[in-house]
């Protein structure tokens, strides 16, 4: 259980407005963690949660969208509070049935759920019939229940090679984010895979995408690394000093103007596993940067903060608060729905 006594120590270690904000934010956060232990509340914060918010969980409590499914399906905690985005906090219902999973504010959407709802994946279904589908975790229950596996960013690539093998088929449809959808689909075809994934877009004129990541241009990706001496990797050159990371979401000619392109989990570890590095891009939400810059202080990290989740940033502090003392709003997902939704991901989640 994370104590105040280390998120004063976190804050001041990082940058002296991080620190006010902490100083100022105190007595909240004070509150926040007397109410988690007296209710015994699993509280999982997302990687974009701003750093206040993100460090109310601590280590096993924190992570990306797979990482907080896992912890959600392990917890033993009455009370699931997610510092995230709605659809993620109905995924810890839809493993937690008996849970109750409160989130601070019930209008965090996204710009990839929010449009995508199980009517638009039954539509392909007629459309490419027998096919396996394949549904990013970015979606609600009522989607997730239309499909046959569910992914996250981390093993997006795995799992729609396991459904093809399964289904015994070459073709995939994935779903809802075309941009993921056609960056998996390079990401096959350079490893020599004849496997074809259908997204939206491909075959019609529909488009699902993350309006944060979408933002992020080749052009702005390019003048990062001219403006801050960011060389792109040499294949075989080791104990790189800088590196540009990207997200799957991101467009496709940034993915391949990146030197890594991951979940943000994978970003993490490469940061992690490179003590070398002095500094970094993140292509993708701003908060992330700000997170890791915390843990790793001796890294520059260039931030692009014009570019950040708008739904992320509804989940705040007073919310928390207010949400932890009502234990409201709740998440609840009808059970005809929820249990149609678990297989997609208790599939997921058995892939190794
Ligand atoms: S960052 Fe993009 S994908 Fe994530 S919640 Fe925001 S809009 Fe959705």
């Amino acid at each position: 259980m994370v104590t105040l006594e280390q998120i004063h120590h976190a804050f001041q270690k990082s940058s002296g407005d991080q620190y006010l904000d902490f100083l100022a934010q105190r007595e909240t956060i004070e509150r926040i963690l007397q109410l988690k232990e007296q209710k015994n509340v699993l509280v999982l914060g997302h990687n974009y949660m701003a750093p206040l918010v993100y460090n109310l969980s601590g280590e096993g409590e924190r992570g990306d969208s797979l990482q907080l499914a896992r912890y959600a399906a392990r917890s033993d905690k009455p009370i699931i509070l997610f510092d995230g985005v709605r659809f993620m906090a109905e995924t810890a219902k839809i493993l937690n049935p008996d849970k109750k999973v409160l989130i601070a504010d019930m209008q965090a959407g996204c710009s990839l759920a929010d449009p995508f709802r199980g009517a638009a994946v039954r539509a392909y279904k007629e459309q490419f019939p027998g096919l396996p589908v394949v549904i990013y975790i970015n979606s609600y229950a009522d989607a997730k229940a239309e499909a046959d596996y569910c992914c996250t960013s981390s093993n997006g690539l795995q799992v729609v090679q396991h459904a093809a093998k399964d289904f015994g088929t070459d073709q995939v449809i994935f779903l809802p984010d075309s941009l993921m959808g056609e960056n998996l689909q390079d990401e096959l075809r350079e490893a020599g895979s004849a496997l074809e994934l259908i997204y939206p877009g491909k075959y019609d004129t529909k488009h699902g995408s993350c309006e944060v990541h979408e933002k992020i241009s080749l052009e702005m990706v390019q003048n990062i690394r001219d403006q801050y001496h960011l060389p792109k990797h040499q294949p075989g050159k080791t104990l790189p000093e800088t590196a540009v990371l990207v997200h799957w979401e991101c467009l496709p000619e940034v993915r391949k103007e990146a030197d890594l392109c991951g979940s943000t989990s994978q970003m993490i570890r490469y940061v992690r596993e490179h003590p070398s590095l002095q500094r970094v891009y993140l292509g993708t939400e701003c908060e992330m940067a700000a997170n890791l810059q915390n843990e790793f202080p001796q890294i520059d990290f260039v931030r692009t903060c014009a570019i950040a989740c708008q739904h992320m940033a509804k989940i705040t502090l007073d919310k928390i608060v207010k949400c932890l003392e009502t234990e409201q709003p709740e998440v609840t997902v009808p059970e005809e729905i929820r249990r149609r939704a678990l297989k997609p991901i208790e599939r997921m989640l058995q892939i190794k």
